[in-house]
């Protein structure tokens, strides 16, 4: 957890999200600006900058991330026949927020490639 890091903040609820999913080691909430009729930002509870600096002890984090993303999928019928998960990494990558986040994206067809 980090002090300034607005996703840390997210988690520990100083500041407010639409809670989607949450256990021990992984907070999911709704994107507060939807590029989809379903966006839900899926983050582990350890600080990561991103994904230029995970470790290797990372690796459990990291897999057991996509098992919720898939998990939550499963939960809404908009994202029965697919859906996209998007990973920005620095600043050339698009990433604004510098806390590890996926972006879960459905209820629509999504184009490739991406811009
Ligand atoms: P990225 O540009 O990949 O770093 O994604 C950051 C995402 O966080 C963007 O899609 C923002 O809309 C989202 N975001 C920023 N602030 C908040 C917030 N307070 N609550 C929910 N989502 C947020
Ligand atoms: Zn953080």
């Amino acid at each position: 957890m980090l002090e300034n890091c607005l996703f840390c903040k997210i988690i520990r609820g100083e500041v407010a999200s639409h809670k989607i999913y949450e256990d021990s080691k992984v907070f999911a909430f709704n994107d507060i600006n939807p590029q989809a009729p379903i966006h839900i930002m899926v983050i582990p509870k350890k600080h990561i900058s991103g994904l230029n600096v995970v470790l290797e002890e990372d690796e459990k984090i990291l897999g057991y991330i996509q098992v919720v993303i898939s998990k939550i999928a499963k939960r809404f019928p908009e994202m029965k026949n697919g859906f996209r998960v998007i990973n920005n990494c620095g600043v050339e990558g698009g990433q604004t927020v510098f806390h590890i986040h996926y972006h879960l994206l459905g209820g629509r067809i999504f184009n490739w490639p991406p811009g």
